[in-house]
């Protein structure tokens, strides 16, 4: 039998094709980072361009900024930038507000869509900012929707005609389990529905194609994979066909035809402007510019692929090196059907979790019991998994995480 000769991790790092990028990143010095998934590093060009944005942009030019910069254009142009990156023709996705807000935009211009149907059709893995928004907006809307919550493997089966709108996130949250998007959103239109999807794990982690996949509206994040800093401008895609009578339950001002008419009418812009409510935040928007930089000329092929590995390499030296220590794997172990995280179940997951950021590996807790490593294909590097697992390993066999200082609950975990 030939020998199988194991390939190092240094022997994949130096012919990663992506390698390259990890020095568009500041990564601070002794960490670590497997939280891209929850907050992506810093982009080295965002802190040049936030100073010439802060000082000369808006220190010089003033009120004038918004022609001579052309701030106004830029939840348009860099919702282009963002629709390359997902699938998306020119002309139909802008960067504005929240993915929370986004979400909201969405779901009211889906439902209104849909005479009869009431029902909102999501899953229990779904983010609960996500579920939040919904129940809220029933309650307001007073048209008596249902919000149907099913197990992400019982999706498929209960899409039927009470549904009004599938409202779906590709990647979990928790799990990283992946939806198949082009085929629920096949089975939703084929039972009339509207397909919605959240991105807020795909985008910048994997391939998507929401023009291939038919997709009715998406939205997503992009503070995480996309790398544009902590609470950044989210995204919102809608369909071409679709982008002509969306009427936004949020008309704001910036959404209108032509703002600086000032006619007390309100009137939809044609383009998905539309979208957009209230004045642009400048600052974020230049960071998100800024952070989209890295991501031109990039292979989102070679993204997945290395993603894909990633998480393999992590699980298989998780199981290998902890395996005697009680975690249990809480991700799909084919990596087709994960996004680009992988969780494990562990009794004591939350001083685990604080005693490996206080070694320098950065990861993070999801209640119950889930530690969250997530893995950013552009910045990380084979090694750093498996000098990760060893801190992990080190942390289990001393039982560092027993210190009173690793149990104190912060408010974010
Ligand atoms: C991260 C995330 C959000 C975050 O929404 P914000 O409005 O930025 O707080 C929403 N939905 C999903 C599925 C997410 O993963």
């Amino acid at each position: 039998m030939p020998a199988t000769r194991q390939v190092s991790a240094a022997d994949l790092d130096k012919s990663d094709p992506l390698a390259p990028k990890r020095e568009a990143f500041h990564i601070p010095d002794g960490v670590i980072y497997l939280d891209g998934n929850s907050l992506g590093c810093l982009p080295k060009a965002a802190v040049a361009r936030m100073n010439e944005v802060v000082a000369n942009e808006w220190g010089e030019s003033l009120i004038r900024g918004w022609n001579d910069h052309a701030w106004i254009d830029m939840p348009a142009r860099l919702g282009n930038r963002i629709a390359k990156l997902i699938g998306a023709a020119p002309g139909t996705v802008v960067a504005a507000d929240s993915t929370s807000v986004n979400l909201a935009k969405a779901l009211t211009a889906a439902l209104e869509m849909r005479e009869n149907p009431n029902v909102i059709l999501s899953d229990t893995g779904n983010f609960p900012a996500d579920l939040y928004m919904a129940q809220g907006l029933i309650r307001g809307l007073g048209r008596g929707h249902k919000l149907r919550l099913v197990a992400p493997e019982e999706v498929e089966a209960a899409i039927d005609e009470t549904v009004a709108v599938l409202m779906l996130t590709e990647v979990d949250y928790r799990t990283g389990r992946r939806h198949n998007m082009a085929r629920l959103t096949e089975k939703a239109h084929e039972a009339g529905a509207v397909a919605l999807w959240d991105l807020a794990h795909s985008a910048g982690a994997l391939p998507v194609d929401v023009g291939g996949a038919g997709a009715d509206f998406a939205i997503g994040c992009t503070y995480k994979y996309l790398n544009a800093g902590p609470g950044a401008p989210a995204f919102i895609y809608v369909r071409p066909n679709h982008l002509g009578h969306v009427e936004p339950f949020l008309s704001g001002w910036m959404g209108h035809e032509a703002p600086f008419d000032f006619d007390p009418r309100y009137r939809p812009a044609p383009g998905p402007e539309r979208m957009t409510v209230g004045t642009p935040p400048i600052l974020g928007l230049s960071a998100l510019d800024a952070a989209l930089d890295v991501w031109e000329g990039v292979d989102m092929g070679e993204v997945r692929a290395k993603s894909m590995a990633l998480g393999d390499l992590f699980i298989q030296e998780v199981e290998e090196r902890c395996g005697g220590y009680g975690l249990k794997l809480g991700s799909p172990r084919d990596a087709e059907a994960r996004g680009s995280q992988v969780s494990f179940h562990a009794e004591n997951g939350y001083p685990i979790m604080q005693a490996l950021i206080g070694e320098g590996v950065i990861g993070d807790f999801r209640a119950p019991d889930l530690m969250r490593f997530g893995f950013a294909p552009l910045y990380l590097r084979y090694q750093d998994v498996v000098d990760a697992v060893a801190i992990l390993e080190c942390i289990l066999r001393t039982e560092l995480w027993r210190e009173p200082r690793f149990q104190v609950r912060a408010k974010v975990t």
